[in-house]
């Protein structure tokens, strides 16, 4: 099955957390967690729409700059999640600079504080100077902060000694294009599918038609299908794909059922393993998970993939050690030590982007 999401962390183990998530079929990303993120192109991060901050320690949100740079000239509007009192943290990083040669700039900034199943929108607009206004209160049913006809992304809100977010990002319905069933109709294969994956994620009638344009060598073919041809014949729906980031949390029993009810049944579960099991005293004075807490975790999930990341920079001579350590766990608890190899990282490199 194809990957709906493509996910990378942007930094290797030890670095900043920031995940990458590619939507391709919107040419347009998200971002779970703001820290350094020097290392994306401004390709990439022209292509971010949504960033999701599990909390504002430093390595979590020092990003927020060099993404305001970027972004700060061209007209979009850039959402930000985080947990209580992120909206201060962002108008604190705004009024740190002097917005009086902006003249033109159109970016808004549109802040979702959460708090409980409370969300209160504020915005900073720059022809505004980045002042507070705010915009509403709404309520997250089941912790849902985004709902779109492609995706969804639901937040818990776990214990870091300060409230910490982790997310998962949900594909309602996975659809896959059958392309021999395509070529048997005579149709090729481009861009157009995004627009039939789209009409049917969105509900519309079977009588809508798809225009479908393509050019071989120097002739020109036009046709319109009903989209009802298309959703009985071509397109296969399946279960949607599912993305989970954890990070930050100390190792208590209320944090396991608040990650286990937001994780349940993940493809990829990425987790912060900050310690080795040898160190949990102070993986819990610190509030942190261990390797083996983290791999126990996304097995208790069902999670089929399962990525650790933020070790502590203290370990970064048996950084591998510490993977090894959290697969196993994984594995173990899962029941089926052979599935670890094949399903999770082999070294501290995979699942990280090249710089780029
Ligand atoms: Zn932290
Ligand atoms: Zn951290």
């Amino acid at each position: 099955m194809v990957n709906s999401f493509r996910a990378f962390l942007v930094n290797d183990l030890f670095g900043d957390p920031a995940l990458y998530v590619g939507l391709p079929w919107a040419r347009r990303a998200l971002l779970f967690d703001l820290g350094d993120i020097s290392a994306l192109s401004a390709g990439r991060l022209l292509k971010i729409s949504d960033v999701f901050v599990s909390h504002t320690h430093i390595d979590h949100f020092v990003g927020f700059d060099y993404l305001l740079r970027v972004l700060l000239g061209r007209p979009k509007v850039l959402r930000l999640y985080g947990p209580p009192g992120f909206s201060d943290h962002v108008e604190g990083k705004l009024r740190g600079y002097a917005w009086n040669l902006v003249d033109g700039y159109s970016l808004s900034i549109e802040v979702h504080e959460v708090q409980g199943d409370q969300v209160r929108r504020v915005c900073f607009s720059c022809p505004e100077g980045f002042r507070r206004r705010h915009v509403a209160d709404s309520v997250a049913v089941e912790g849902l902060l985004v709902d779109e006809p492609e995706f969804r992304v639901r937040c818990v809100t776990l214990d870091h000694r300060i409230p910490c977010l982790a997310f998962s990002l949900e594909e309602p319905v996975h659809l896959n294009v059958d392309k021999v069933r395509l070529e048997a109709l005579g149709l090729p294969v481009g861009p157009w599918l995004m627009d039939v994956k789209r009409a049917i994620r969105a509900g519309e009638p079977d009588d809508v038609l798809i225009r479908v344009a393509w050019s071989t060598g120097d002739r020109r073919y036009e046709r319109s299908v009903p989209l009802g041809l298309l959703r009985q014949g071509v397109v296969r729906a399946s279960p949607g794909q599912k993305l989970v980031y954890v990070t930050d949390a100390v190792g208590s029993e209320e944090n396991r059922e608040r990650i286990l009810a937001l994780a349940r049944d993940a493809d990829l579960f990425f987790c912060e393993a900050g310690y080795p099991e040898r160190d949990a005293d102070r993986a819990r004075a610190r509030y942190h998970l261990t390797t083996v807490q983290a791999g126990r975790l996304a097995a208790e999930a069902g999670s089929r993939r399962f990525a650790v990341f933020h070790l502590s920079p203290k370990y970064r001579d048996c950084g591998g050690d510490l993977v090894a350590e959290a697969m196993a766990a994984f594995a173990e608890a899962k029941g089926s030590p052979s599935r670890a190899a094949g399903a999770s990282q082999r070294s501290p490199s995979i699942g990280h982007s090249p710089r780029a």
